[in-house]
């Protein structure tokens, strides 16, 4: 099913759902596995999975170094058709401007619509490790708006270079990133909104936000976001803080900023375990107070680990 028929479906009710990250090349999809047990009594109708950026690495071959091109978490939609099949539950993969050619991106979407996969999340992605800027890989797209048309296209038969008379089409639901903090790159919060708005007339059926920390932030975007026009559901992203070192690791690598109360709180903290459970009873605080601001869904970055997840979700749903 589609995101936007759960939403209708749950008729005002919050949905769980939560992100998880491809194992490094060479684990086990038994580790992924090992974390979503112990989500799923928590009903989560989708489940996202990521897609990371191609990095360089340097390969030593007899004392010389060999600079290569790869991708350290590979995998996303075989996860996706594995989970799905698995836990009979909706999957979601990020599909990504960056790193890939509309052609690669046509092929991967052909392949998620032989899977039975119905919804995609069409971002631009980050800049390499190795760059200061984005930059669009050849014959790939600049932002994600333009994925968003390849993708609406694609729903209506339009291939890249053909259009394709079938009753087969595809008819995915598209999901959007969104800023409660504004894109790093914007230069102000009304013109992402404005680019925001762009996706949706676009064909974006929905929006799922970057992680904030204080829900002001969150309603503040949703009531702008309201008037500039945007309609369809937007779906607040919540991360657990876990150690002392993400007062600085958040800020810098999502741009975000982090409550005075809460930074104050997790310096108070002896040690990582106390600063995970702090993390824990803040992400409750701040899920509560969005479940009763009636969010459709409440979408969890696991970053690979449930266990807080699962406590969240506990005393939440
Ligand atoms: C929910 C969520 C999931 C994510 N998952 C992943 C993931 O799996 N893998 C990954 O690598 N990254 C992921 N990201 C990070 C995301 O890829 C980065 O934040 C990226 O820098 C921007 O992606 P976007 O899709 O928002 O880009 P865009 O919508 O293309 O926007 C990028 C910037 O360009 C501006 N802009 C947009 N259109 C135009 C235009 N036409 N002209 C000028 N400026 C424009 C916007 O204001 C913004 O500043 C995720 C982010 C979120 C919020």
């Amino acid at each position: 099913m589609k995101v936007t028929e759960h939403i209708e479906k749950a008729k005002g009710e919050t949905l769980f759902s939560f992100e998880i990250i491809p194992p490094v090349k060479g684990r086990s999809i038994q580790e992924l596995y090992d974390n979503i047990d112990p989500l799923m009594e928590f009903n989560p109708p989708f489940v996202d999975v990521t897609t990371s950026r191609e990095e360089y690495v340097y390969i030593d071959r007899d004392g010389l170094l060999d600079k290569k091109l790869t991708r350290m978490r590979p995998g996303t939609v075989g996860i996706c058709a594995s989970i799905k099949h698995k836990y009979d539950v909706d999957t979601i993969p990020h599909v990504l401007c960056g790193g890939f050619t509309r052609e690669e991106t046509e092929y991967l979407l052909v392949d998620c619509h032989y899977l039975g996969i119905e919804n995609v999340m069409a971002l631009r992605g980050d800049a390499m490790k190795e760059e200061t800027y984005f930059e669009p890989t050849k014959g790939g797209h600049t932002y994600a708006s333009e994925l968003v048309v390849q993708i609406h296209n694609l729903n209506a038969g339009q291939y890249l270079h053909e259009v394709i008379e079938t009753d087969n089409c595809s008819d995915f639901c598209i999901g959007v990133a969104g800023y409660p903090e504004k894109h790093l790159e914007a230069p102000s919060l009304q013109t992402d909104l404005k680019w925001l708005k762009r996706k949706v007339e676009l064909g974006a059926h929905y929006i799922v936000t970057q992680m904030f920390f204080d829900n002001q932030k969150f309603f503040d975007f949703v009531k702008a976001a309201r008037a500039a026009g945007i309609t369809v559901p937007i779906i607040p992203g919540i991360k657990p803080i876990a150690v002392k070192r993400h007062l600085q690791l958040l800020p810098q690598v999502f741009r975000i900023d982090l409550p005075q109360d809460l930074i104050d709180a997790v310096e108070k903290c002896q040690n990582n375990k106390e600063v995970r459970q702090l993390g824990i009873e803040w992400a409750i605080a701040q899920s509560k107070e969005l479940k009763k601001a009636g969010v459709p869904v409440l979408h969890y970055y696991s970053m690979g680990k449930s266990d807080n997840i699962r406590e969240i979700a506990s005393a939440v749903f």
